[in-house]
């Protein structure tokens, strides 16, 4: 599925507008308990498939898991404890390894050859597990086997130093190490013949990197060596506060001993570790593949987990042009809403081609500010993406037909309140929409033309409506706050008008934030600004503005649009009388907002389908 950069952004994928992985769509979905499982699942969610069979072979795997809880469990148990067997790979094979990269190989080897064992026993394993399954048991156990026998159980960062194989894994190496063992031990001894020698109890052997193995005496005793014949064997080398040091010819040797059973150790260390190291990158591609296999168990086992958790299904995916979602949820937004303890209300969407009709249908959302346009329109994208990345789905049921383009775009007047957008890049936008969107594409506009004066911002807004359904014919929902383009519906059959549903109570606004049929009778802009606070004052001066711009918008015809077919019967509905709570009346509305004595014939027959429209409950 192709997603261009602004959807990404928008739908807030692997990050959010700020730029956070927190609160990303990944970050609500990601169980997986291996870094390499979540780097699978990343790109899986970045790069959805298109074919039909591929999605279904992916969503094969996370049922499988969904169904068998405890092999599920055994088997992410087993990989949360696996070292991350890429990253370690990468590094032996820069020549950048350590012991511990060689130690993670080895274990990881260890966990894979297990699962593998533990799939091949299962029953009914889909295909997808199946091959990773066999990826995961090809190495040859040599490899594994010889790895955990060389290496010791706490490891140095480090190789230079060595430190790292097994007694008892090589002879040589045992018996160098043996060598610089007794020297060191030897060295232990001579301080104590020294300080009887001479008669000095705080004589000490000390050791540096400037003078090696030397004996430090207090700076009194010091100068009695110096005076006597001890000076012979113990030839003085460096006076320090309070003490003095002095080196032996015993100590030297003892030094060059120890120092070249040491450096023997290590170069053959280092020998096994070179051993071991090409044997890995021998063997590099089937790694390679087992790694991968690693990843795509969490993946699968992750999103399995996931859609246990919060009771999603497994979407129908075919290749017609079909969208219904039955109960379909947001997972970020309600991730939040259930950490506040508040419900989330599913929704149902249906984009599938009307009767008859060669082409889905494009919603028209429209409904106050904060009911929750925004939420529904990314909703139904999410649950495309999931739903063609091989994932369970948030909804109670899900049927959809491939996307092949998925485009979602916020007009500039919700997008500059984040500082981002400007009218210019929204347009930009909207022009690569209806150049590239196909009948395959699903489109999501959010409040498009919002960034401009409102007779300009509707205009574009409803020749963009008229495009994408007579161009493009693609499936859409297009959320706007302009009511008037609901009566296209009359115009373009695949249109849908639905809203989002408040209820009104002691003139305060409830929403309900659920989607309907209809369109929506008013803004509660005015409810919304103080709900937010704005002052009393100014509540009240905007009710009363208000007021007077609907009457005015009635008693005179909107200009510049007056020509517009159908435009002149949609000015804006009246509103309610100063005696009471307003009753809407979409049919009343519509004839008092028709001039029939104005109208020309082609306008009196689009202005009857609209009335028909309406009776419909369109
Ligand atoms: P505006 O027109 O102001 O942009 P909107 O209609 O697009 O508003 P959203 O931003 O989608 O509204 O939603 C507003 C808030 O309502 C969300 O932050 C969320 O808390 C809540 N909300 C949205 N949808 C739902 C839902 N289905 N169930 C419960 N709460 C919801």
């Amino acid at each position: 599925m192709q997603i261009d950069a602004a959807t990404r952004n928008n739908l807030e994928l692997l990050r959010t507008m700020g730029g956070d992985t927190r609160g990303s769509l990944l970050s609500v979905i990601d169980r997986t308990v291996t870094a390499a499982g979540a780097r699978m699942l990343a790109r899986r969610l970045a790069s959805p498939l298109r074919s039909a069979d591929a999605i279904e072979k992916r969503l094969d795997g996370v049922g499988y898991f969904f169904e068998h809880w405890t092999l599920r469990a055994e088997i992410r148990k087993a990989l949360a404890s696996a070292p991350d067997l890429s990253r370690s790979l990468s590094r032996i094979a820069l020549d950048r390894g350590g012991p511990r990269d060689l130690a993670a190989i080895g274990q990881a080897l260890s966990t894979a050859f297990g699962l593998a064992t533990v799939l091949k026993n299962s029953d009914d394993v889909p295909d997808e597990i199946a091959l990773a399954a066999e990826a995961m048991g090809a190495p040859d156990r040599g490899l594994r086997d010889a790895i955990v026998k060389a290496l010791m159980e706490e490891l140095p960062l480090s190789k230079r130093d060595g430190g790292f194989v097994r007694e008892s894994y090589n002879e040589d190496l045992d018996a160098a190490r043996k060598l610089r063992d007794e020297a060191r031990g030897v060295i232990a001894g001579l301080q104590q013949s020294y300080a009887d020698e001479t008669q000095i109890k705080s004589l000490k052997v000390k050791y540096n990197n400037v003078l090696g193995f030397f004996v430090e005496v207090p700076s009194q005793h010091g100068e009695r060596i110096l005076n006597s014949k001890a000076r012979e064997r113990f030839i003085h080398r460096q006076s320090v506060a309070g003490a003095m040091r002095f080196s032996t010819a015993e100590l030297g040797e003892l030094e060059s001993r120890i120092a070249s059973a040491g450096d023997r150790a290590v170069q053959i260390e280092l020998g096994i570790f070179a051993e071991l190291a090409a044997r890995v990158i021998q063997s590099a591609s089937l790694l390679e593949m087992v790694a991968n296999a690693l990843a795509e168990i969490d993946a699968a086992a992750a999103l399995a987990e996931r859609a246990v958790e919060s009771n999603w299904v497994r979407p129908e995916i075919d290749e017609s042009l079909s969208f219904e979602i039955e109960g379909g949820r947001h997972p970020v937004v309600e991730a939040a809403i259930l950490q506040d303890g508040g419900p989330f209300v599913p929704n149902d969407c249906s984009l599938s081609p009307p009767a008859g009709a060669d082409a889905g249908a494009i919603w028209l959302v429209t409904g106050p500010n904060m009911a929750g346009k925004s939420t529904f329109l990314r909703q139904n994208a999410i649950l495309a993406i999931l739903a063609q990345s091989g994932s369970f789905v948030p909804a109670k049921r899900a049927k959809l037909g491939i996307v092949d383009r998925l485009f979602s775009r916020v007009g500039a007047a919700d997008d500059l309140a984040r500082g981002r957008s400007t009218f210019m890049v929204e347009m930009v936008e909207t022009a690569a929409i209806m150049h590239q969107a196909t009948e395959r594409s699903l489109v999501i506009l959010d409040e498009i033309g919002r960034g401009t004066a409102t007779f300009d911002g509707l205009s574009i807004a409803w020749a963009t409506l008229e495009h994408l359904h007579e161009v493009n014919k693609c499936r859409g929902l297009f959320a706007t706050h302009f009511h008037e383009l609901t009566a296209l519906a009359a115009r373009l059959p695949r249109q849908v008008n639905a809203t989002v549903r408040v209820k009104e109570w002691e003139s305060e606004v409830i929403f309900l934030h659920e989607v309907v049929r209809g369109t929506a009778d008013r803004s509660y802009g005015i409810q919304v600004a103080k709900l937010a606070g704005l002052p009393h004052s100014v509540i009240e001066r905007a009710r009363v503005v208000l007021a007077e711009l609907e009457s005015e918008s009635r008693s005179k015809p909107m200009q510049g649009f007056d020509e517009l077919p159908l435009f002149q019967n949609l000015k804006p509905a009246p509103r309610a009388s100063a005696e009471g709570p307003e009753k809407p009346d979409p049919l009343g509305q519509a004839l008092d907002a028709m001039h029939p004595d104005e109208m020309s014939p082609k306008e009196a027959m689009e202005a009857l389908y609209k009335l028909k429209n309406i009776l419909r409950g369109g």
